[in-house]
Protein backbone atom coordinates (compact mmCIF):
# COMPACT_ATOMS: atom_id res chain seq x y z
CA UNK A 1 0.00 0.00 0.00
CA UNK A 2 1.62 3.50 -1.14
CA UNK A 3 1.43 6.32 1.90
CA UNK A 4 0.88 9.53 1.52
CA UNK A 5 2.20 11.09 4.85
CA UNK A 6 3.05 14.49 3.72
CA UNK A 7 -0.76 15.65 2.66
CA UNK A 8 -3.13 17.93 5.46
CA UNK A 9 -5.39 14.59 5.75
CA UNK A 10 -7.85 16.64 8.86
CA UNK A 11 -10.17 14.60 10.47
CA UNK A 12 -12.21 11.36 9.77
CA UNK A 13 -14.66 10.09 11.26
CA UNK A 14 -16.01 6.47 11.02
CA UNK A 15 -19.28 5.59 11.77
CA UNK A 16 -21.40 2.55 11.54
CA UNK A 17 -22.70 -0.50 14.30
CA UNK A 18 -20.58 -2.63 16.34
CA UNK A 19 -18.87 -5.12 14.30
CA UNK A 20 -19.29 -2.91 10.83
CA UNK A 21 -15.19 -3.03 10.47
CA UNK A 22 -14.58 0.42 12.03
CA UNK A 23 -11.65 -0.59 12.96
CA UNK A 24 -10.22 -2.15 10.36
CA UNK A 25 -10.77 0.80 8.37
CA UNK A 26 -9.23 3.41 10.66
CA UNK A 27 -6.06 1.00 10.71
CA UNK A 28 -5.99 1.26 6.79
CA UNK A 29 -6.37 4.91 6.41
CA UNK A 30 -3.71 4.94 9.73
CA UNK A 31 -1.32 2.99 7.53
CA UNK A 32 -1.62 4.75 4.49
CA UNK A 33 -1.52 8.57 6.01
CA UNK A 34 -0.13 7.93 8.77
CA UNK A 35 -2.21 9.60 11.09
CA UNK A 36 -3.63 7.98 14.26
CA UNK A 37 -6.42 5.80 14.71
CA UNK A 38 -8.27 7.53 17.77
CA UNK A 39 -10.31 4.85 19.04
CA UNK A 40 -12.77 5.56 21.86
CA UNK A 41 -13.64 2.07 22.87
CA UNK A 42 -9.50 1.04 22.94
CA UNK A 43 -9.03 4.16 25.25
CA UNK A 44 -11.56 3.37 27.31
CA UNK A 45 -10.73 0.09 27.61
CA UNK A 46 -7.18 0.72 28.16
CA UNK A 47 -8.39 3.02 31.32
CA UNK A 48 -10.18 0.24 32.89
CA UNK A 49 -7.46 -2.15 32.77
CA UNK A 50 -5.00 1.13 34.23
CA UNK A 51 -7.67 0.78 36.63
CA UNK A 52 -7.96 4.80 36.60
CA UNK A 53 -11.16 6.83 37.92
CA UNK A 54 -12.40 6.96 34.11
CA UNK A 55 -11.90 3.59 33.38
CA UNK A 56 -13.57 2.48 37.12
CA UNK A 57 -16.50 5.06 36.19
CA UNK A 58 -16.97 3.10 32.42
CA UNK A 59 -16.22 -0.44 33.59
CA UNK A 60 -19.83 -1.67 34.24
CA UNK A 61 -21.29 0.76 31.65
CA UNK A 62 -19.57 -1.03 29.18
CA UNK A 63 -19.82 -4.82 29.93
CA UNK A 64 -23.95 -3.61 29.86
CA UNK A 65 -23.36 -2.69 25.98
CA UNK A 66 -24.31 0.92 27.14
CA UNK A 67 -22.57 4.01 26.21
CA UNK A 68 -20.36 5.95 28.97
CA UNK A 69 -21.35 9.40 29.36
CA UNK A 70 -20.86 12.20 27.02
CA UNK A 71 -19.18 14.29 29.26
CA UNK A 72 -15.99 11.95 30.47
CA UNK A 73 -15.57 10.68 26.71
CA UNK A 74 -15.22 14.33 24.97
CA UNK A 75 -13.02 15.08 28.28
CA UNK A 76 -11.02 12.00 26.89
CA UNK A 77 -11.22 12.68 23.15
CA UNK A 78 -9.98 16.04 23.71
CA UNK A 79 -6.83 15.06 25.74
CA UNK A 80 -6.03 12.83 22.80
CA UNK A 81 -6.44 15.21 20.04
CA UNK A 82 -4.08 17.46 22.12
CA UNK A 83 -1.07 14.93 21.08
CA UNK A 84 1.42 16.35 18.66
CA UNK A 85 0.83 13.50 16.58
CA UNK A 86 -2.77 14.13 15.92
CA UNK A 87 -1.74 17.45 13.53
CA UNK A 88 -2.53 16.53 10.17
CA UNK A 89 -5.33 14.42 11.04
CA UNK A 90 -6.86 11.33 12.79
CA UNK A 91 -9.09 8.97 12.04
CA UNK A 92 -12.07 8.81 15.07
CA UNK A 93 -13.15 5.17 15.43
CA UNK A 94 -16.42 4.97 17.71
CA UNK A 95 -17.14 8.85 18.39
CA UNK A 96 -19.26 11.01 17.55
CA UNK A 97 -21.58 8.24 18.80
CA UNK A 98 -24.19 10.77 20.12
CA UNK A 99 -25.78 14.09 18.86
CA UNK A 100 -24.35 15.84 21.79
CA UNK A 101 -20.57 14.47 21.05
CA UNK A 102 -21.19 15.46 17.27
CA UNK A 103 -22.15 18.96 18.72
CA UNK A 104 -19.39 18.88 21.00
CA UNK A 105 -16.99 17.68 17.87
CA UNK A 106 -18.43 20.25 15.68
CA UNK A 107 -17.65 23.10 18.17
CA UNK A 108 -14.33 21.81 18.62
CA UNK A 109 -13.53 22.03 14.82
CA UNK A 110 -15.32 25.34 14.17
CA UNK A 111 -12.91 26.69 16.91
CA UNK A 112 -9.81 25.35 15.47
CA UNK A 113 -11.51 26.39 11.87
CA UNK A 114 -10.61 30.12 13.29
CA UNK A 115 -7.19 28.95 14.83
CA UNK A 116 -4.23 29.51 12.53
CA UNK A 117 -2.18 28.08 15.04
CA UNK A 118 -3.87 24.76 14.53
CA UNK A 119 -2.86 23.13 11.18
CA UNK A 120 -5.64 20.63 11.12
CA UNK A 121 -8.74 23.20 10.19
CA UNK A 122 -11.22 20.83 8.39
CA UNK A 123 -14.70 20.07 8.45
CA UNK A 124 -14.87 15.70 8.50
CA UNK A 125 -14.80 13.33 6.14
CA UNK A 126 -17.82 11.01 7.61
CA UNK A 127 -17.54 7.70 6.68
CA UNK A 128 -20.54 4.98 7.67
CA UNK A 129 -20.05 1.65 7.31
CA UNK A 130 -23.11 -0.40 6.92
CA UNK A 131 -23.35 -4.25 7.14
CA UNK A 132 -26.55 -6.64 7.27
CA UNK A 133 -27.70 -7.53 10.66
CA UNK A 134 -26.90 -11.45 10.18
CA UNK A 135 -23.27 -10.24 9.28
CA UNK A 136 -22.91 -8.00 12.08
CA UNK A 137 -23.65 -11.24 14.54
CA UNK A 138 -21.19 -13.45 12.73
CA UNK A 139 -18.44 -10.77 12.92
CA UNK A 140 -18.87 -9.80 16.49
CA UNK A 141 -18.84 -13.23 17.45
CA UNK A 142 -15.76 -14.66 16.01
CA UNK A 143 -14.25 -11.15 16.53
CA UNK A 144 -10.57 -12.31 18.56
CA UNK A 145 -7.98 -9.38 19.08
CA UNK A 146 -4.09 -9.95 20.21
CA UNK A 147 -3.61 -8.97 23.74
CA UNK A 148 -0.11 -7.53 22.06
CA UNK A 149 0.03 -6.02 19.38
CA UNK A 150 -4.21 -5.20 18.76
CA UNK A 151 -4.69 -7.08 15.54
CA UNK A 152 -7.64 -7.85 15.07
CA UNK A 153 -9.33 -11.67 13.37
CA UNK A 154 -12.51 -13.25 12.59
CA UNK A 155 -12.45 -16.89 13.13
CA UNK A 156 -15.29 -16.80 10.75
CA UNK A 157 -13.21 -14.63 7.92
CA UNK A 158 -9.93 -14.23 8.70
CA UNK A 159 -8.63 -16.82 10.91
CA UNK A 160 -4.96 -16.46 12.14
CA UNK A 161 -2.91 -19.19 10.54
CA UNK A 162 -3.18 -21.30 13.79
CA UNK A 163 -6.37 -21.67 15.51
CA UNK A 164 -6.55 -19.19 18.30
CA UNK A 165 -3.23 -17.73 18.26
CA UNK A 166 -1.85 -14.62 17.14
CA UNK A 167 0.06 -15.00 13.70
CA UNK A 168 2.56 -12.36 14.83
CA UNK A 169 3.26 -12.21 17.98
CA UNK A 170 2.46 -15.91 19.20
CA UNK A 171 0.03 -15.00 21.58
CA UNK A 172 -3.08 -16.66 22.92
CA UNK A 173 -6.06 -14.52 21.75
CA UNK A 174 -8.96 -12.98 23.46
CA UNK A 175 -12.57 -11.98 23.11
CA UNK A 176 -13.43 -8.79 23.86
CA UNK A 177 -15.35 -9.12 27.28
CA UNK A 178 -18.45 -7.09 25.22
CA UNK A 179 -18.35 -9.47 22.58
CA UNK A 180 -20.64 -12.15 24.67
CA UNK A 181 -24.08 -12.78 23.12
CA UNK A 182 -25.99 -11.33 25.59
CA UNK A 183 -24.12 -7.91 25.24
CA UNK A 184 -24.63 -7.57 21.37
CA UNK A 185 -28.46 -6.65 21.74
CA UNK A 186 -28.07 -3.60 24.17
CA UNK A 187 -24.89 -2.49 21.67
CA UNK A 188 -26.91 -2.69 18.65
CA UNK A 189 -29.66 -1.13 20.25
CA UNK A 190 -27.57 2.02 21.43
CA UNK A 191 -26.42 2.23 18.23
CA UNK A 192 -29.75 2.71 16.65
CA UNK A 193 -30.98 4.82 18.62
CA UNK A 194 -28.20 7.35 19.91
CA UNK A 195 -25.93 7.14 16.94
CA UNK A 196 -27.81 6.94 13.89
CA UNK A 197 -28.87 10.33 14.36
CA UNK A 198 -26.11 11.75 14.19
CA UNK A 199 -25.28 9.48 10.75
CA UNK A 200 -28.50 11.41 9.62
CA UNK A 201 -27.01 14.68 10.90
CA UNK A 202 -24.15 14.58 9.11
CA UNK A 203 -26.25 13.47 6.07
CA UNK A 204 -27.92 17.05 6.47
CA UNK A 205 -25.28 18.69 6.64
CA UNK A 206 -23.59 16.87 3.44
CA UNK A 207 -20.07 15.31 4.64
CA UNK A 208 -21.80 11.93 5.02
CA UNK A 209 -20.52 9.04 2.56
CA UNK A 210 -21.93 5.46 3.27
CA UNK A 211 -20.01 2.09 2.48
CA UNK A 212 -21.55 -1.08 2.36
CA UNK A 213 -19.18 -3.65 4.54
CA UNK A 214 -18.69 -7.33 3.41
CA UNK A 215 -18.22 -10.07 5.87
CA UNK A 216 -14.20 -9.54 5.13
CA UNK A 217 -14.14 -6.47 7.23
CA UNK A 218 -14.25 -4.94 3.25
CA UNK A 219 -16.74 -2.37 2.25
CA UNK A 220 -18.61 -3.16 -0.68
CA UNK A 221 -20.18 -0.81 -3.68
CA UNK A 222 -18.93 2.02 -5.70
CA UNK A 223 -15.18 2.25 -6.41
CA UNK A 224 -14.54 5.05 -4.92
CA UNK A 225 -11.32 7.08 -6.45
CA UNK A 226 -12.21 10.08 -3.60
CA UNK A 227 -13.77 10.35 -0.66
CA UNK A 228 -15.49 14.06 0.52
CA UNK A 229 -13.03 16.98 -0.89
CA UNK A 230 -9.82 17.50 -1.83
CA UNK A 231 -8.89 13.94 -2.33
CA UNK A 232 -7.94 13.57 0.86
CA UNK A 233 -8.92 10.13 2.16
CA UNK A 234 -9.41 7.37 -1.18
CA UNK A 235 -11.01 4.28 -1.27
CA UNK A 236 -10.73 1.32 -4.03
CA UNK A 237 -12.30 -1.87 -4.41
CA UNK A 238 -14.63 -0.76 -1.36
CA UNK A 239 -11.59 -0.31 1.15
CA UNK A 240 -9.88 2.21 2.56
CA UNK A 241 -6.16 2.59 0.26
P1 LIG B 1 -18.12 -1.34 19.03
O1 LIG B 1 -18.20 -0.27 17.99
O2 LIG B 1 -17.79 -2.66 18.46
O3 LIG B 1 -19.33 -1.37 19.95
P2 LIG B 1 -16.10 0.10 20.61
O4 LIG B 1 -14.78 -0.49 20.91
O5 LIG B 1 -16.16 1.28 19.71
O6 LIG B 1 -16.95 -1.11 20.04
O7 LIG B 1 -16.86 0.49 21.97
C1 LIG B 1 -16.96 -0.39 23.05
C2 LIG B 1 -17.77 0.27 24.16
O8 LIG B 1 -17.09 1.44 24.63
C3 LIG B 1 -19.16 0.76 23.75
O9 LIG B 1 -20.12 -0.28 23.81
C4 LIG B 1 -19.39 1.85 24.80
O10 LIG B 1 -19.75 1.30 26.05
C5 LIG B 1 -18.02 2.47 24.95
N1 LIG B 1 -17.80 3.61 24.00
C6 LIG B 1 -16.95 3.64 22.96
N2 LIG B 1 -16.99 4.81 22.32
C7 LIG B 1 -17.92 5.55 22.99
C8 LIG B 1 -18.45 6.85 22.80
N3 LIG B 1 -18.04 7.66 21.80
N4 LIG B 1 -19.41 7.30 23.67
C9 LIG B 1 -19.83 6.51 24.68
N5 LIG B 1 -19.38 5.27 24.91
C10 LIG B 1 -18.43 4.78 24.08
Amino acid sequence: MAQETSCEVGPVVLLGPPGAGKGTQAKRIMERYGIPQVSTGDLLRQNVVRGTELGLAAKAVMARGELVSDDLVCVMVRERLMQPDSKRGYVLDGFPRTAAQAGWLDALLDHELFDNSRPTRAWPIVIRLDVDYNQLLLRITGRRSCPSCGRIYNVHFQPPRVDEICDETGEKLVTRNDDRLEVIQPRLTAYQEQTRPVADYYQRTGRLISQRGSAHGRCHGSDFQDIGRSSRVRMKNGDCV
